[in-house]
C-alpha cells in the first residue's frame, strides 16, 4: 500500500486524536527506518523511548518468537515461567520485593497510586489519601493519572477529575503545603520528559526522599520513560542516590511490545494483596519474553556505552548554531532552541531525520544500540536544519 492510501484510510477511519507526520514505516534496521515512501530516515525517538534496540534486532525477535510457537497468552489466574522470570530479574536488578505487571505506563502508575492509598488506609485508616505530583509532570491519560498530570493543557474537558490529588511546585516549602497532613504518597519523574526533558535538582530530591521517609509518606518514582538504561543507568532515580519505595516502568521495557510494571520496595512489599488489583493482558508472556531479553542484556557494560554515546551526542549538539541548552540525563536529551521546535522537526523530517519535541524544546531518545554512523547521520541533519 502507498502512503497516501495508508493516510487516506487513516484519516477516514481513525479517531482524530493524532497529529500526525506524513509517513509510514514499513521496516528497518536498528536505528534506520524505512518509509512507505521509499526513504531512509534515521531514527532519534525510538516510538518514544520503547524500541531500545531499535527494530528488528535478531536476538529480542527470537525470545519474541520462541514465546510465540509456545502461547501468546496465559490469564492471571494461572502461573505462566516468562512472567516470574521477569519479576525475579527486575526484583534481583533493583532490589524490589516484588511487582506488578500492567500494560503500559498510565497503568503501571494506576497501580502505584492504589498501592499508595490501600497502604495507607492500612496503617492509618481513611482519609489519608492524598497523591501529591509536581508541576509540569506527566503521569500518563487515564483520569487519575492524568489528574496527577501537572499540566493544566491536559485537563480540558474533562472533569470531574479524581479527588485527593495535587501538584505542587518543584520545592519543599510547595510539597508540605499540598501535603498537608493527609498525603499517602509523592509521585516524580527524576526527569521530567513530556514537559522539555528536565532533569530534577539533586539537592530537591535527596530533601522530598528524607521528608517522604519521616513522614511515612511513599516515594513513588516514575520511570515509565527514564527507565530500562535510557539515563545510561538501569533507572534514573541511581542518579540520585535515592531509593523510592515505588518504582513504575513501561515504555522501553520490553523492547517494543506493551507492558509496564510497578516495582514495591521494601515496606509497600505488602501493599497489594489478593483481589485488590488485576489485568486481563497485564504480564503477557510475549511481552514478558521480549522484557526478559532486554533487561539482561542491559548490563553495566552495554549501560556505560549509553553514557559514552550520550556524552558524544551532547559534546556535538552543544556545539551546533541554534543550540541554546542540552539539558536531561543520557540518551534522553533535551534541546532549546531558538526557533520554534515543532517546525525544527518537520525540516528534520523531510531531510530523514526522525526527532521529538517536548514542550518548547527537541527531544532525543534514540535505541540505545544506535551506532556511531547512524548518530552522525542524524546530527548532520540536524546541524543543517538548524542553521535554517
Ligand atoms: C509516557 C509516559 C507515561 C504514560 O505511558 P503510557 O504507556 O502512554 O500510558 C507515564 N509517565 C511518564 C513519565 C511517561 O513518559
Amino acid at each position: 500500500m502507498d502512503f497516501e492510501e495508508i493516510r487516506r484510510m487513516d484519516e477516514a477511519y481513525h479517531a482524530d486524536t493524532f497529529s500526525r507526520l506524513p509517513v509510514a514505516f514499513v521496516g528497518g534496521k536498528n536505528a534506520t527506518l524505512f518509509g512507505a515512501d521509499g526513504k531512509e530516515y534515521t531514527d532519534f525517538g525510538a516510538g518514544i523511548a520503547v524500541n531500545v534496540f531499535g527494530v528488528n534486532d535478531e536476538e529480542w525477535k527470537n525470545a519474541v518468537i520462541d514465546q510465540l510457537n509456545r502461547v501468546q497468552h496465559v490469564s492471571n489466574y494461572y502461573y505462566s515461567e516468562p512472567q516470574a522470570r521477569l519479576a525475579q530479574l527486575l526484583c534481583e536488578r533493583t532490589g524490589a520485593r516484588r511487582t506488578f505487571f500492567a500494560n503500559s505506563g498510565a497503568e503501571a502508575n494506576e497501580c502505584a497510586f492504589k498501592a499508595a492509598r490501600k497502604y495507607s488506609h492500612e496503617k492509618y485508616g481513611a482519609g489519608r489519601h492524598k497523591i501529591v505530583s509536581l508541576k509540569n509532570s506527566f503521569h500518563g491519560r487515564t483520569l487519575f493519572t492524568l489528574t496527577a498530570t501537572g499540566q493544566d493543557h491536559f485537563h480540558r474537558y474533562f472533569g470531574p477529575f479524581v479527588s485527593g490529588v495535587e501538584s505542587a511546585d518543584c520545592n519543599m516549602a510547595a510539597i508540605k503545603k499540598a501535603a498537608g497532613e493527609d498525603a499517602c504518597a509523592v509521585v516524580i519523574e527524576c526527569v521530567q520528559g513530556e514537559s522539555g526533558v528536565t532533569a530534577l535538582d539533586r539537592n530537591f530530591v535527596t530533601a522530598l526522599t528524607a521528608y517522604c521517609k519521616e513522614n511515612d509518606i511513599l516515594l513513588i518514582a516514575d520511570e515509565v520513560q527514564t527507565g530500562n538504561g535510557r539515563t545510561g543507568k538501569l533507572f534514573a532515580y541511581e542518579h540520585y542516590g535515592i531509593q523510592p519505595d515505588i518504582v513504575t516502568t513501561a515504555k522501553g521495557l520490553a523492547g517494543g511490545l506493551p507492558i509496564g510494571a510497578c516495582l514495591f520496595f521494601d515496606k509497600a512489599e505488602y501493599a497489594l494483596s489478593k483481589g485488590d488489583h488485576g489485568s486481563t493482558f497485564g504480564g503477557n508472556p510475549v511481552c514478558c519474553a521480549a522484557a526478559c531479553n532486554v533487561l539482561s542484556r542491559l548490563t553495566d557494560e552495554f549501560l556505560l556505552e549509553v553514557q559514552g554515546k550520550s556524552e558524544y551526542m551532547r559534546a556535538k549538539l552543544r556545539g551546533m548554531d541554534g543550540v541554546k541548552e542540552v539539558t536531561g540525563l543520557g540518551l534522553m536529551i533535551g534541546i532549546s532552541v531558538n526557533s520554534n521546535a515543532h517546525a525544527l522537526m518537520e525540516k528534520c523530517l523531510q531531510k530523514g531525520l526522525l526527532i521529538l519535541t517536548a514542550h518548547e524544546r527537541l527531544r532525543i531518545v534514540p535505541p540505545l544500540t544506535i551506532t556511531k554512523r547512524e548518530m552522525d547521520e542524524g546530527l548532520t541533519i540536524l546541524s543543517e536544519v538548524l542553521k535554517g
